[in-house]
């Protein structure tokens, strides 16, 4: 028996026992391995980092997708930038008001690999007419296009290798260039409780380009460390300050399959820990 060590942090690991490796390629963009546990199913790693469990990942999923979808009441046009195993554009497809859905990914490989090894994930979400998916770098594509979305989910790696520019101040201004007026941006903001750094990073970043800027939390057992944070950006303030009544109606109006986001949990989640509240104070 194995175990797969991440080397994420330097002074703690998480460790996955592995009944076996399925694939291994050291030779693209990043290396991709993919391998089966008891306990989260089929497990993905990129340069080591773990990204993708199908045991979990409806957690990260549904709440970057569902949230602002339920929060903005009208979601038509999305892009997800990273996300390329599929799964947030399984969610956000899941609602009838998304027109059009744009996968803007920076490695090929990962798409393929994910559609033929981890098909649970997308779901035939790469078959829906109304997706898109252009291979670039997010930075260049948000920095040129001239599409404006509703909802920007940014399914990233960690600020580290290809992902670090996902997280600079002009990837931000560019990303409220691209948003219609009431739209939303979302991304993946990690573990506040070990990249405390990065919360107070996006928030003094964002801040010159948006009206709300805030965070969100959710439990994913994989992205270990406590709540992990998610990022929360709008032109306008109303999308955040839906009542729970709005988003209960919303809800009710038009369910989607969910096994972690209800309303309730929309509303609790953006009632931060003290301690993550103190990450953003100072730049206030
Ligand atoms: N749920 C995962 C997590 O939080 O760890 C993220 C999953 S998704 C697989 C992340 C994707 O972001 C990867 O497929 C990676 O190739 C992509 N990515 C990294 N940097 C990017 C960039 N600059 N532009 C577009 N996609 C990028």
């Amino acid at each position: 028996m194995t175990w797969f060590q991440e080397g994420l942090y330097d002074h703690w690991q998480q460790a996955f026992k592995v009944t076996k490796e399925l694939y291994r390629s050291e030779g693209g963009l990043q290396e991709i391995v993919l391998f089966e546990t008891p306990q989260f199913g089929r497990v993905l790693a990129l340069d080591g980092v773990i990204q993708v469990t199908t045991g979990d990942e409806f957690v990260y999923h549904e709440m970057l997708a569902h949230l602002p979808i339920y929060a903005h009441g009208n979601v038509r046009t999305a892009c997800v930038v990273g996300g390329g195993d599929g799964g947030m554009l399984r969610e956000i497809l899941k609602h009838p008001t998304v027109e059009k859905a744009v996968l803007v990914e920076i490695d090929a490989g990962v798409v393929e690999f994910c559609r033929e090894h981890m098909p649970s994930v997308s779901n035939g979400a790469f078959d829906d007419p109304r997706v898109e998916v252009i291979i670039a770098d997010g930075i260049e594509f948000m920095a040129t296009t001239d599409r404006r979305f509703d909802l920007i989910v940014i399914d990233s790696t960690d600020p580290i290798g290809p992902g670090e520019v996902l997280f600079t101040e002009s990837f931000y201004k560019n990303c409220a260039r691209c948003l219609t007026e009431e739209g939303i941006v979302v991304n993946q903001n990690g573990v506040p409780f070990l990249q405390g750094d990065e919360v107070t990073a996006t928030y003094r970043r964002r801040k010159p380009h948006f009206t709300d800027v805030g965070f969100f939390v959710a439990a994913v057992p994989t992205y270990v460390g406590g709540f992990m944070a998610l990022g929360w950006a709008s032109l306008s303030q109303r999308p955040r300050s839906e009542t729970f009544e709005t988003i209960a109606r919303r809800f009710a109006a038009a369910p989607v399959a969910t096994r972690y986001y209800t309303p309730a949990i929309h509303q609790a989640a953006f009632a931060l820990p003290k301690f993550v509240q103190d990450l953003i104070t100072d730049w206030q």
